[in-house]
């Protein structure tokens, strides 16, 4: 079998409604814009898509496609992944890709492969489980109360674990996260997200107070490019650490987090900033040899498949980002998120492609309303 063509196809991104933030100086949503989906096909009628979801993404992937990956991909073998894995690599020495453009061709490659075998990914790679638990990972609201709020709704629908993506402001976050614990009481898994908005002082500071309240972990306090800084930390706040999220080189990189004695909790594993499934499931089984947790990062399909096939993730996450929490329509009122059975991985259902994408489109489960 060869690759014979890659395209790609434009869709519509609504913007999000409210609009959010994942702390004060750091937007969230983005307005209304071009994604696209890059679609690899073969001789033999096999094809695969992979979703770009951000606006303007367009225009990046159809000048990617058209400038990079059509010319490498035409002739080569789509079940040849870790090979072509390889080459992203190479390709990126003189891109410099961005992190979710780097895994496109990867999750596309995967989803052609599980269509062609007639099974979903998570299968394909090795199920692990069908269902886990969700958390639901907040983004940032207006004040202490406001986030009580939210709380109390995401336990009344089911949600079992709260992550909190605060203001970034280390004295008032911290007042918040002892706040949080005193409504929501000891039993209630709690996390606390940093979006990377501290120095090391401010980030001590805040690792201590939630190290106080019991909290599951901490995340991504500081930007990843010091694991020097990231080593200090480690050693000065016994709150465990989950880190290596946005940092560039998969599971290259994710291993000197390891190696600096940084994973206190784990590291970050996700097929958007971790070079598709094969960089994730390359990073999982780093963390799983070292006895640590890779939490999945992120509610997309490909990381949902993800969820299923890996042994050392705690949740699924899962983002509530309106005061008015609507709970995700792949988490069910049990607080769990069920193993995808469509072939392939699936398109999410709520964006409108044109006709030539629709069979792509993520199948809804028959018992499901
Ligand atoms: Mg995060």
């Amino acid at each position: 079998m060869k690759i014979t063509h890659v395209e790609t196809h434009r869709v519509k991104v609504p913007a999000a409604d409210p609009p959010f933030r994942w702390r004060n100086g750091l937007g969230g949503s983005a307005p209304a814009g071009d994604g696209a989906v890059l679609r690899i096909g073969t001789d033999d009628g096999a094809e695969g898509v992979a979703l770009y979801s951000r606006p303007g993404a367009a225009v990046m992937l159809e000048d990617l496609v058209e400038r990079v990956f059509r010319p490498e991909l035409i002739g080569q073998d789509p079940f040849q992944r870790e090979w072509l894995w390889h080459r992203i690599w190479e390709l990126d020495r003189i891109e410099e890709l961005p992190l979710p453009a780097l895994g496109l061709i990867d999750i596309a490659l995967w989803d052609l492969a599980a269509r062609a075998s007639n099974q979903p990914v998570w299968q394909l790679l090795g199920g692990f489980r069908t269902e886990i638990p969700a958390y639901a990972s907040t983004s940032t609201f207006s004040t202490v109360e406001e986030f009580l709020d939210v709380a109390d709704q995401s336990l009344e629908l089911g949600y079992t674990a709260i992550k909190l993506h605060a203001w970034g402001d280390a004295r008032r976050d911290a007042e918040l996260c002892e706040a949080l614990r005193a409504h929501v009481g000891d039993q209630v898994p709690l996390m606390y997200d940093g979006s990377a908005g501290f120095d090391l002082p401010d980030a001590i500071y805040l690792g201590n107070a939630l190290a106080d309240q019991g909290y599951l972990w901490y995340e991504e306090p500081m930007r990843e490019f010091s694991i020097t800084a990231y080593a200090r930390l480690a050693r000065a706040v016994s709150v465990p650490l989950l880190v290596a999220e946005t940092s560039d080189g998969a599971h290259m990189n994710s291993a000197d987090f390891i190696s600096a004695g940084a994973a206190t909790f784990g590291v970050r594993a996700g097929t958007t900033l971790r070079g598709g499934i094969t960089g994730a499931m390359r990073t999982a089984h780093l963390a799983d040899a070292y006895r640590l947790r890779a939490e999945v990062h992120g509610s997309d399909i490909p990381n949902h498949h993800l969820c299923m096939a890996i042994p050392n993730t705690t949740y699924y996450e899962s983002l509530v980002t309106s005061a008015s929490v609507v709970r995700e329509r792949h988490v069910d009122a049990a607080g769990l998120v069920h193993a995808p059975y469509g072939p392939g991985i699936g398109l999410p259902a709520t964006l409108e492609y044109g006709p030539e994408l629709q069979a792509f489109v993520e199948v809804s489960r028959p018992d499901s309303a």
